[in-house]
């Protein structure tokens, strides 16, 4: 509960079904390419409570698990944010 996206300008929440967000990745190298995809202006420290939800990630960078679930594959850097306008996901993954 009150998981938020860290993205600044983004306000999703994890009550959205079409929302997900993604905790930060695990991997030192990776987690550094994310922070500095977000381009805070101040000293961003990844906390475990971090989260940047789907909005953020291309298409292609998804994947889905053997459950049909939408999960992000190894590697995946955010790359869109733009003020969240654009709805992605709609019926596109079949
Ligand atoms: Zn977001």
């Amino acid at each position: 509960m009150g998981l938020k996206c860290c993205v600044d300008s983004c306000n999703s929440e994890a009550n959205s079904s079409s929302i997900r967000l993604h905790s930060f990745p695990k991997d030192d190298v990776l987690c550094e390419k994310w922070v500095t995809a977000l381009q805070k202006d101040y000293k961003f420290e990844v906390k475990k409570s971090h989260r940047i939800c789907s909005k953020h990630f291309e298409e292609q960078q998804f994947t889905k698990s053997t459950f049909g679930n939408l999960m992000l594959k190894p590697g995946a850097i955010p790359t869109i944010f733009v003020s969240a306008q654009r709805s992605l996901f709609k019926g596109k993954f079949t």
